[in-house]
């Protein structure tokens, strides 16, 4: 069997075929056209090529950004460049027959599909999903299914409030996690030391080549001894781990899977990480429940969305 993913990015429309062993066949990427119109054009130029290298798949996947309806896959909301989706249906845009079923999801959501049926989640019924990218995603799988809520918006971890009076958030509200524990705001607090003059290896390194200025430096800078940048981690993994206990006590998983480009730290952020969480949530809980990383290492986000067709549905 084989089946189409396709991830709807800002900068970006990626469109694979994917195999039930959730290797990529054939993968086409275009830029986002910055109007319907020549989405489409790019889209379909896209589909139409990957038909010819391979087959009519048996499903469609499909991971756009924003909120969307997985009953018609219509596009709720969605700011940003690729508003001209918003209030569209995702299936009736990808251009294949009728009789081929088209699903569709946010991004969190279709990286916990993928892990559900290819990677971490497999077997399981209870799991938590954060993607740690430039934002935090988040995605519920509870009683073996995606957690979608009455509105869609069911499992957006990120935007849990840490600091009642934290930074302003751009979701409208104040200290959610976002704000605390992302690569924009770990390196937002990397550039305030060095700004204030701190006495760190990121001072000279980000003054020099300001393109260092990355979670990826300034985690290193930390695991090789330096003050300034093992506080400001630090702290941005107590604030995750004191958020993730609280997740553990609401939904009671087996497992939590950590992705995006921050859970690339490894072990540097996932065994304090580990302990933070289990010093906050042994008493309730009284196991420790394992923290892990993402198992689909498919940065594009096809073999995610080609696993919201086959991830099991109520
Ligand atoms: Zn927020």
């Amino acid at each position: 069997m084989m089946v189409l993913g396709i991830d709807i990015g800002g900068a970006q429309i990626k469109a694979g075929m994917v195999d039930e062993r959730g290797a990529i066949l054939a993968s086409r990427t275009v830029p986002t056209p910055a109007d319907l119109d020549a989405f489409l054009v790019s889209l379909h130029d896209a589909v139409r090529w990957l038909l010819e290298a391979t087959t009519l798949p048996a499903g469609v996947g499909v991971g756009c950004k924003g909120t969307i309806n997985p009953d018609s896959t219509q596009v709720e909301t969605l700011w940003g460049g690729l508003h001209f989706l918003q209030g569209l249906r995702l299936s009736e845009l990808v251009g294949l027959p009728k009789d081929v079923p088209v699903f569709a999801d946010n991004d969190a959501r279709v990286a916990l599909a993928g892990e559900m049926v290819w990677g971490a989640a497999r077997g399981h019924e209870h799991a938590l999903m954060l993607t740690l990218g430039m934002g935090v995603g988040g995605a519920v799988l509870a009683n073996g299914q995606l957690l979608r809520g009455h509105t869609g918006v069911a499992g957006n971890l990120g935007h849990i409030t840490v600091e009642a009076d934290g930074d302003p958030c751009a979701c409208g509200g104040r200290g959610c996690l976002e704000t605390v524990f992302s690569a924009r705001a770990i390196e937002a607090a990397a550039w305030n030391a060095v700004h204030r003059g701190c006495a760190s290896v990121l001072t000279r390194l980000f003054r020099e080549q300001p393109q260092l200025v990355t979670c990826r430096t300034i985690f290193q800078a930390a695991s090789e001894g330096d003050d300034v940048a093992a506080g400001i981690i630090a702290k941005a993994i107590r604030r995750l781990g004191a958020a993730l206990a609280g997740l553990l006590h609401v939904f009671d998983p087996e497992l939590v899977i950590l992705g995006g480009h921050v859970a690339d730290a490894g072990a540097d952020l996932l065994v304090p990480l580990q302990e933070e969480v289990w010093s906050r949530s042994r008493g309730l809980l009284g196991r420790e429940v394992p923290l892990v990383e993402q198992q689909v290492t498919d940065k594009s986000g096809i073999v995610g969305a080609a696993g919201l067709v086959m991830a099991p549905r109520g």
